[in-house]
C-alpha cells in the first residue's frame, strides 16, 4: 500500500513541484516585497498560474479541472518552501474556497460562467460569508436575499473577505428563508452590479492578499445565479470547510517549515562569543524542537488528508480535520515565534522573511474556523454536547 507521504513524491509530482518551485523563483520571489507593500496581487499572476495549470487542481474535470487535493495541496506546499508566503496563497488561490460550491452544485451556465474563468485565472472569486456581527456563528447570517420576478435584491454587508477588492463575483451567503442554518442559500453576486460597495481593510499580515469589506444595498441578482437548491448554502459551506481547513493547515506546517530552513542558514552563519550560534547546545536543541514540530504537523495533516480524499468510511475524518488543523497551527506559531527569536534583532526587520511569516502566521488559527471552534468540533464528537 503507498503511503500518505509516498503519494507526493510520485514522478509526476516530483515534476509538478520543480514546476511550482521554478514559478515562485521567477514570478513571485522577486515581486513579494513590492506586492506586500502595494497590498494586493497583479492579476497577470493569476493569468501565469492558469496558463501553467496551477489553478485547476483538485477540480472535477466536468468543470474544467484536473488532478486531486494532494496536487493542489503539493502546489500551496512548495509555493511556501520556494519562498512564498501564506498570503500569497490566501490571494493566489482564493478560488479553492470561492468557486468549489459551484463546480459541485452549479449547472454548466454557472460553471461556464464562474468556474471556468477562476481556474484559467482570467476571473478573480471571493468567498462572503462572514459579516460585521457574525463569524463563527454562520448560520446567523443577516444577509437578505429576496425573491423579486426572476431576481433576488440583497441587502446587508461582509466583512473580512479575501480578494474581495479585486474580485470580479463573490459567492455569497444569503437569507432567502426563515432563522438558522435551514434559510441559508448560496448566491452569486458580481461585483460590478449597482449597488455592491467595497472597502479595504489593513491587517497585521497577509499584506499581499487584499481584504475588504462588501456592502450590498439593494442589489438585483439574477435567480439563475442560485447556486444549488434554495436553503442548501449552509451544507454546501460546511462541506468546503474541509478543503479550506486542510489548505490553511498545509500553509501552517509549509511555513513551520520554511523558518526552520532559514533558521539552520542562519544559526550556521551568525557568530557570537566566536562561535557560530549553531554550536550553542541551547540554539541546537532549540531547531530540533522546530524541525520535530513541523515534521510532526506535516505527517499527520497528509495522513487526514489522505484518508479525507479517499472518504475513508471507518474514521471520522471530520474530527481529525479539525484536529490537524489545530495541530499544524500551534506548530506554526510556536515555530515562527522561535524562528524571529534566533534571528535576534534581525528577525524584527521590515522585509526579513521570518518576520513575514511571524505576522503571516497569525490568521491561520483564526481563518476557517478557529482554533476553539476547531475543539468545538471536536468535543462534539467527543460526546461532550448533551
Ligand atoms: C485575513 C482574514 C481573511 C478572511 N477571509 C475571509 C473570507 O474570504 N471569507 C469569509 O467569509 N470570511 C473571511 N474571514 C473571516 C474569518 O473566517 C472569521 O474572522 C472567523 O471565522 C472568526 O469569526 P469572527 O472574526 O467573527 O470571530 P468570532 O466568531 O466573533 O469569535 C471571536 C472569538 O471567540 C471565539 N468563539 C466564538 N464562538 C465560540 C464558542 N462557541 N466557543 C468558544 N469560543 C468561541 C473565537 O474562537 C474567537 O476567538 C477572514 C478573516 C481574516 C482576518
Amino acid at each position: 500500500m503507498v503511503s500518505a507521504h509516498d503519494a507526493w513524491a510520485t514522478p509526476e509530482r516530483r515534476a509538478l513541484r520543480g514546476l511550482v518551485a521554478d514559478f515562485t523563483a521567477r514570478e513571485i520571489v522577486p515581486h513579494l516585497d513590492r506586492w506586500e507593500d502595494e497590498g494586493a496581487l497583479p492579476r497577470s499572476l493569476h493569468e501565469r498560474a492558469g496558463d501553467l495549470g496551477l489553478l485547476e487542481l483538485g477540480f472535477p474535470a466536468a468543470a474544467g479541472g484536473a488532478g486531486d487535493h494532494v496536487d493542489s495541496l503539493l502546489v500551496t506546499e512548495q509555493l511556501i518552501l520556494s519562498g512564498g508566503s501564506s498570503g500569497v496563497c490566501a490571494g493566489l488561490f482564493t478560488h479553492g474556497i470561492g468557486v468549489p460550491h459551484i463546480a459541485v452544485a452549479g449547472d454548466p451556465d454557472q460553471i461556464a460562467r464562474f468556474v471556468r474563468p477562476a481556474l484559467a485565472g482570467r476571473a478573480i472569486a471571493s468567498l462572503g460569508i462572514t459579516e460585521p456581527d457574525t463569524g463563527s456563528d454562520v448560520a446567523a447570517i443577516t444577509t437578505r436575499a429576496e425573491r423579486d420576478g426572476d431576481d433576488y435584491v440583497v441587502t446587508g454587508a461582509k466583512t473580512f473577505i479575501t480578494s474581495g477588492t479585486r474580485a470580479d463575483f463573490v459567492t455569497t451567503a444569503v437569507r432567502t428563508g426563515g432563522p438558522g442554518h435551514r434559510g441559508v442559500s448560496l448566491l452569486v453576486i458580481e461585483t460590478d452590479r449597482p449597488g455592491v460597495s467595497r472597502s479595504r481593510l489593513r491587517k497585521m499580515g497577509w499584506h499581499c492578499s487584499d481584504t475588504a469589506e462588501l456592502r450590498f444595498d439593494g442589489v438585483r441578482v439574477p435567480a439563475a445565479n442560485l447556486v444549488g437548491a434554495e436553503g442548501t448554502g449552509f451544507r454546501q459551506i460546511m462541506v468546503n470547510f474541509g478543503a479550506e481547513r486542510l489548505s490553511l493547515a498545509v500553509q501552517a506546517y509549509a511555513t513551520a517549515q520554511r523558518c526552520v530552513d532559514l533558521t539552520l542558514d542562519w544559526v550556521r552563519s551568525r557568530r557570537t562569543f566566536g562561535e557560530p550560534l549553531a554550536r550553542r547546545q541551547v540554539v541546537r536543541h532549540q531547531v530540533a524542537e522546530m524541525a520535530r514540530e513541523a515534521t510532526v504537523a506535516r505527517t499527520y495533516v497528509r495522513d487526514v488528508l489522505a484518508r479525507w480524499q479517499a472518504g475513508s468510511p471507518d474514521t471520522d475524518v471530520v474530527t481529525e480535520l479539525a484536529m490537524a488543523k489545530n495541530t499544524a497551527v500551534a506548530a506554526c506559531d510556536a515555530v515562527v515565534d522561535r524562528a524571529v527569536q534566533l534571528h535576534g534583532g534581525m528577525g524584527y526587520m521590515h522585509g526579513v522573511e521570518v518576520e513575514r511569516h511571524y505576522r503571516d502566521a497569525r490568521i491561520l488559527g483564526i481563518g476557517g474556523g478557529t482554533t476553539e471552534i476547531m475543539n468545538e468540533v471536536v468535543a462534539g464528537r467527543l460526546g461532550l454536547d448533551g
